[in-house]
C-alpha cells in the first residue's frame, strides 16, 4: 500500500497568496531605484499589518521574534515600523486605501478590509528584496 504522508502547506504558502513582479520602479530619497513586486497577502495578514502585529516589508510577526506592536525597528529588515508602515500601507496598496485622522485609522482599515475582501485576495506592492 502507498501511503503518502500529507504536509500542510508553510505559513508562508498559506498567507502569500501570489507574487508576480511588477514594473513600478521606485525611486529612493538617496536616489536609488527599486522594482516592485505584486504581492498577493491573506486577509489574516493584511489585517496584522494595518495592526503593526506584522513588517510590511520582510511580512516578519514581531510576536514571533519577541517585539511588540508597531516596534521602533524591525529585527529582521530594520523598517522603522512605528515611524514608516502607516505610510507604507498607504503609499504601497494598490487601488482604494483608508485615508482619515490617524485615531480613526484602525477602524477604517477593518472597514476598507470587509469591503475589499467580498474579493479572494488584494494585492499590495512590495519591495522587492530579491
Ligand atoms: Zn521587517
Amino acid at each position: 500500500m502507498n501511503e503518502r504522508v500529507w504536509t500542510p502547506p508553510t505559513e508562508w504558502e498559506r498567507n502569500v497568496l501570489a507574487i508576480e513582479p511588477s514594473k513600478t520602479i521606485i525611486e529612493e530619497p538617496d536616489g536609488r531605484r527599486r522594482a516592485l513586486s505584486q504581492v498577493a497577502l491573506s486577509e489574516e495578514w493584511m489585517r496584522q499589518i494595518f495592526q503593526g502585529y506584522r513588517c510590511i516589508r520582510c511580512f516578519q510577526e514581531f510576536k514571533e521574534v519577541g517585539q511588540p506592536s508597531w516596534p521602533g525597528r524591525c529585527k529582521v529588515c530594520g523598517l522603522n515600523v512605528k515611524r514608516d508602515q502607516r505610510r507604507e500601507i498607504v503609499e504601497f496598496f494598490k487601488g482604494e486605501h483608508p485615508v482619515g485622522p490617524q485615531d480613526s485609522l484602525v477602524d477604517r482599515e477593518e472597514e476598507f478590509l470587509r469591503r475589499r475582501f467580498h474579493e479572494p485576495k488584494v494585492q499590495i506592492v512590495k519591495e522587492d528584496r530579491g
